[in-house]
């Protein structure tokens, strides 16, 4: 398989001389001496065009969700609304600057509020803070709460407990917060075993940290009996639930004995995420941890005005600068109140049901790592390879010259060579089967020709890397290319 040839090459673009449009005379004198370069920049010089066909070029190599499908488990990759981006960029919301004065930022407030309140309704829990950047931030948040509330029930316990299958980011924050971690074993179901739980939980422990459904996909259906066993030890339940996508409008986590929960709007509420950007990780709590949450609340007055309520004496503190990541808030918010409450059932329905109809297709192809009814996700265990020497990500790799994003490899760490797939509401059926189609065939290949796989990807500008390397010492800034004989 070759490359296809391109007449634009953006190493080798530009002449001396070529420039851009002109700024008006006169523009530049209002710039201040000190922002000024003394010397141009090493970079090629070119046209408008010329810039234009290079940042295109670039765009055309970066993947996204609006260009296929992105099966990435435990993300949620979903189509983010253009609706979303033309509300959030209204310039009541856009251009309010950060410090306003609550009088000037009453429509952005007023957002806010009815935003917590539907994540309320959605959660089952009591209130919510929307300050949390990220989920990790939410969670590191969350560990804040349960300092504070042991703390004010004169207690000091030592450890949070976190199951074998937890996204990562669980022990960090616990530890961040000054927990130590102490780890509860899965089943052979691929649930928590409430057993080795109830043996390793006492009168030390802060609480438990649970993702439910968990990172198989499996929804944790003991969860009241493993709330209790933390509850009579003295403990509290936090749990994970960056991923929602399979709970909207089915099961409440307050109902479920949660009584701290993040949710990331940036993967469940369709705001875009991805490549670092800006995230919301909102945490929901249970009526008695209400008021240890971050300061300021947005709080609705007997006017019906809205306002910031910093007079919070029990609070964590403040957690984000100005409001939160506004920007993302406006977008959930949004998601939300176009599909309101049906529309985001029928969301996890249509998740769940895609989910279930993928792991059909795929039974017999790679062994499913549980396989029975899962929730929006599952996970394949591609450890028979290791007999052609190949490994879960050299499929990942040659599924990318199907036009596809490889699924999430090598999570959770409790099976070997995983391959987690989450299909969400987005996604029509024919692009499922597109998708069962190629890993029916990268399946046939690994058997009958495996160099086929452990070469891939064969379509890509960039085949394989030292991923290590690219990620401790990445190559960002444009370099000059010495030009190149074109017969070579
Ligand atoms: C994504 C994810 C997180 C972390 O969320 P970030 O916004 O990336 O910090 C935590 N837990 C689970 C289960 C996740 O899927």
């Amino acid at each position: 398989m070759s490359r296809a040839l391109t007449i634009y090459d953006h190493q080798s673009a530009g002449r001396p001389g070529r420039r851009g449009p002109e700024p008006p005379a006169g523009a530049l004198a209002d710039i201040p001496a000190h922002l000024l370069r003394p010397e141009p920049p090493q970079l090629p010089e070119v046209d408008e065009l010329g810039v234009v066909r290079h940042y295109t070029a670039l765009s055309h190599r970066t993947y996204s969700i609006t260009r296929g499908f992105y099966p990435l488990g435990s993300c949620t990759m979903k189509y983010n609304p253009a609706i979303n981006e033309m509300v959030a960029a209204l310039p009541g919301f856009s251009g309010l600057h950060p410090d306003a004065p609550a009088e000037y930022s009453q429509g952005t407030l007023e957002l806010m509020w009815h935003l917590e309140r539907a994540l309320c309704a959605i959660t089952g829990l009591y209130r919510v803070t929307l300050q949390p950047a990220a989920g990790a931030h939410g969670e590191f948040c969350g560990m804040l709460l349960f300092r504070a509330w042991h703390r004010a029930q004169g207690r000091n316990p030592t450890y949070v407990v976190v199951p074998d299958s937890a996204h990562g980011t669980n022990p960090a924050s616990a530890a961040l917060a000054g927990y130590q971690v102490k780890v509860v074993r899965s089943g052979p179901d691929g649930l928590v075993d409430g057993n080795h739980l109830a043996e390793i939980v006492d009168a030390d422990c802060a609480g438990l940290m649970l993702t439910n459904p968990n990172t198989l996909g499996l929804f944790e259906r003991d969860i009241r009996r493993i709330a209790n066993i933390v509850h009579d030890a003295g403990g509290l339940v936090y749990m994970d639930g960056a991923n929602l996508n399979a709970l909207l409008g089915i099961a409440r986590s307050g109902d479920m004995g949660v009584d701290v929960l993040h949710m990331n709007l940036h993967k469940t509420f369709a705001t875009p995420h991805g490549g670092g950007g800006p995230g919301a990780g909102p945490v929901a709590v249970a009526e008695r941890l209400a008021p240890f949450l971050p300061r300021p609340t947005v709080e609705r007055d007997a006017d019906g005005g809205f306002y910031l309520d910093y007079d919070r004496p029990h609070s964590i503190g403040r957690l984000h600068a100005a409001h939160g990541n506004v920007g993302v808030l406006v977008r959930a918010y949004c998601y939300i109140v176009a599909l309101g409450g049906n529309g985001l059932c029928r969301v996890s329905r249509t998740a769940v049901l895609s989910a279930n109809y993928l792991r059909a297709r795929l039974r017999g192809v790679f062994p499913i790592a549980h396989d029975r009814p899962c929730m929006h996700e599952f996970v394949l265990s591609l450890r028979n390879l290791r007999e052609q020497g190949l490994h879960a990500w050299d499929v990942c790799k040659r599924l990318m010259d199907f036009g596809v994003h490889p699924p999430t490899v090598g999570f959770p760490i409790n099976v070997p060579e995983s391959l987690m797939i989450e299909t969400p509401e987005t996604e029509p059926p024919e692009m499922l089967d597109r998708f069962a189609d190629a890993l029916i065939q990268i399946a046939r290949e690994a058997r009958d020709t495996p160099d086929m796989v452990s070469s891939a990807p064969h379509t890509t500008v960039i085949g394989r890397l030292d991923e290590a390397r690219a990620v401790r010492q990445p190559d960002l800034c444009w370099k000059p290319r010495p030009q190149q004989n074109p017969e070579d």
